[in-house]
């Protein structure tokens, strides 16, 4: 690898850097950036013309479902990085509904095995074993077998004494919970968000309040437990982001992530029955949308999470109620932000490159990555301004249930740099 992009737009929130500049990557390191054209560059170097590109930071995405053990007739560990990588990711984070759940570091070891790409696999593991909200799992074991985060994601951990005494028992190693917020007694057998298209299609409704009780019963727990870290999945009403900042302003430990689909989509997304925009929690309102982008816009939330959530032709084709819940994300969420944050709704890059890359990184304690000399090249590289088609044959991913099949984008990943590898983005 010997590559060099010329003119390239370098959006660095950390190192307070916007500026065009040459940068030069030799055998996954970073040899030269800068405003002047690097000298000794050889015949060999791979010269790109990247006026209108932007470098940044590798994207991270922390809600990632591989399928991987289990259900590798969705999704595997190699499809589900190869997307991530098409999409223009260099981090994910695989959550823990496989089958069996991540609740034994021998699961951990199996996919660290077979995650050994260009994109970095961190684990969130569950926080209860088998997910079925009853017994802890061995959180400080899991740590060690590299859990960087847990949740029962899929599933609401429903008793709150099990939450409480798992907030007490992450204590001394300090560990990051998160949660699938749903009241689930409240939402037994539902379909689609509670409101009148599901009254229209005779469909049983998830009222916004069942995701906001668990919030608030959770931002109390996390609290009384002395302030632990505690993040919650994909945020998706108006009343969920008013407790947030509550929570922010009292000084607790409290992130959040929101996905492309919910900044973009409302409920009438669903209608007609499109079982591509079933998902859990569901799309909502156009109200929950606006309260989502102006929490985007000023540092409310942490971090853009796909909840990539992969599943085949023919149980999506079910009748709605049969359906299961989740749409892909990957490949599509770096055009999702930029077309709707970017261009649309006038985001500065910046927050862009903090939502997908510092933000995530910070909530999960991760190393932020550099982009200066000497440092290892881990970047995502955009085109800003590309028009192009979703085309969900072009995907990486082995599954095709997304509701934006044929949607015009402006802003599309070319480029991915990490562990040493290239990989020019085909989308
Ligand atoms: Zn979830």
């Amino acid at each position: 690898m010997d590559i060099l992009f010329e003119r390239i737009r370098i959006v660095s929130p950390l190192e307070q850097r916007d500026e065009v500049a040459y940068l030069w990557i030799r055998d996954g390191i970073i040899v030269y950036c800068g405003t002047n054209p690097p000298e000794g560059v050889s015949p060999a170097t791979e010269r790109i013309t990247a006026h209108g590109w932007m470098a940044a930071p590798g994207f991270v995405d922390m809600h990632v479902h591989l399928r991987e053990p289990g259900q590798t007739h969705k999704e595997t560990i190699a499809t589900g990085t190869a997307a991530a990588a098409n999409g223009g990711f260099t981090d994910i984070v695989c959550m823990p509904n496989t089958e069996p759940a991540i609740d034994s570091p021998a699961v951990i070891e199996y996919i660290r095995n077979r995650a050994t790409g260009l994109v970095n696999v961190h684990i969130c593991a569950a926080i209860t074993l088998g997910r079925r909200g009853e017994v802890l799992s061995p959180m400080h074991e899991l740590i060690e077998a590299g859990a960087v985060m847990f949740s029962d994601d899929g599933s609401c951990v429903r008793n709150a004494e099990v939450m409480r005494r798992a907030f007490l028992y992450a204590s001394p190693f300090d560990a990051l919970l998160s949660q699938h917020c749903e009241e689930h007694s409240i939402t037994e057998g539902f379909d689609m968000h509670d409101g009148a298209i599901a009254a229209r299609l005779g469909l049983r409704g998830y009222p916004s309040v069942a995701e906001e009780v668990i919030i608030a019963r959770d931002i109390l727990l996390a609290e009384a437990c002395g302030n632990r870290r505690y993040h919650i999945s994909h945020l998706s009403t108006r009343g969920g982001i008013r407790l947030l900042r509550l929570a922010k302003a009292w000084g607790l430990r409290v992130s959040a992530e929101v996905t492309p689909h919910h900044f973009t989509l409302t409920h009438e997304a669903a209608d007609g029955y499109n079982t591509n925009a079933k998902m859990n929690p569901p799309l909502r309102e156009r109200d929950d949308v606006e309260a989502i982008i102006e929490a985007l816009a000023d540092g409310t939330i942490d971090a853009i999470a796909t909840d990539h959530a992969p599943h085949t032709a023919e149980e999506k084709q079910q009748p709605f109620p049969l359906a299961p819940n989740g749409i892909i994300g990957l490949e599509t969420a770096v055009g999702l932000a930029l077309t709707e944050l970017y261009h649309r709704r006038g985001l500065p890059l910046r927050r862009i490159v903090e939502l997908m890359s510092v933000g995530p990184r910070r909530v999960l304690g991760l190393e932020q990555p550099r982009i200066a000399p000497g440092a290892p090249a881990v970047l995502t590289i955009v085109a800003l301004d590309e028009e192009w088609t979703v085309e969900p044959e072009r995907f990486r991913s082995t599954a095709r249930n997304t509701p934006f099949a044929h949607w015009q984008l402006r802003g599309k990943p070319r480029f991915v740099l990490n562990n040493g590898m290239l990989w020019r983005c085909q989308l």
